[in-house]
C-alpha cells in the first residue's frame, strides 16, 4: 500500500505534520470512474480526486463542481489522492498540505 508523507514543500507553515496520513489504512478501491455528482448534471469532469477514507470519487476544486471538497465538508474525510495521470500526490483538507508517496523508504 502507499504510505503518504508530507511533501517537503507541502506544509504551510513548513514542517507541519499530518496525523491523518500516518493513520491512513489501505487505499480503498474507487467507488466509480467519474464524479457522479457531475455525471448527474451531464458533465464529465476529468480532474478527479479519490477519497482515501471511503473511495468516493469527486472533482477537484479547480473544476466547476468542486465535489471532492464538498465530500470533505459533508463527511470530514480529510485525505484525497489525485487520480489524474502522472499525478503522484495527495491532499489533506484538514491540515491543508500536500503529501507524496513514501515509497517504503522507512517510516514517514
Ligand atoms: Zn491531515
Ligand atoms: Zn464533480
Ligand atoms: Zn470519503
Amino acid at each position: 500500500m502507499t504510505v503518504w508523507r508530507v511533501r517537503p514543500d507541502g506544509g504551510r507553515p513548513q514542517g507541519r505534520a499530518c496525523p491523518h496520513a500516518a493513520a491512513a489504512g489501505p487505499e480503498p478501491a474507487p467507488l466509480s470512474g467519474a464524479c457522479l455528482d457531475c455525471v448527474a448534471r451531464g458533465r464529465h469532469e476529468r480532474r478527479l480526486r479519490l477519497c482515501l477514507t471511503c473511495g468516493h470519487v469527486g472533482c477537484s476544486e479547480s473544476s466547476p463542481g468542486a465535489h471532492a471538497s464538498a465530500h470533505y465538508e459533508s463527511t470530514g474525510h480529510p485525505l484525497v489522492r489525485s487520480m489524474e495521470p502522472g499525478h503522484q500526490w495527495a491532499w489533506c483538507y484538514a491540515d491543508e498540505l500536500f503529501l507524496e508517496p513514501g515509497g517504503g523508504r522507512g517510516p514517514a
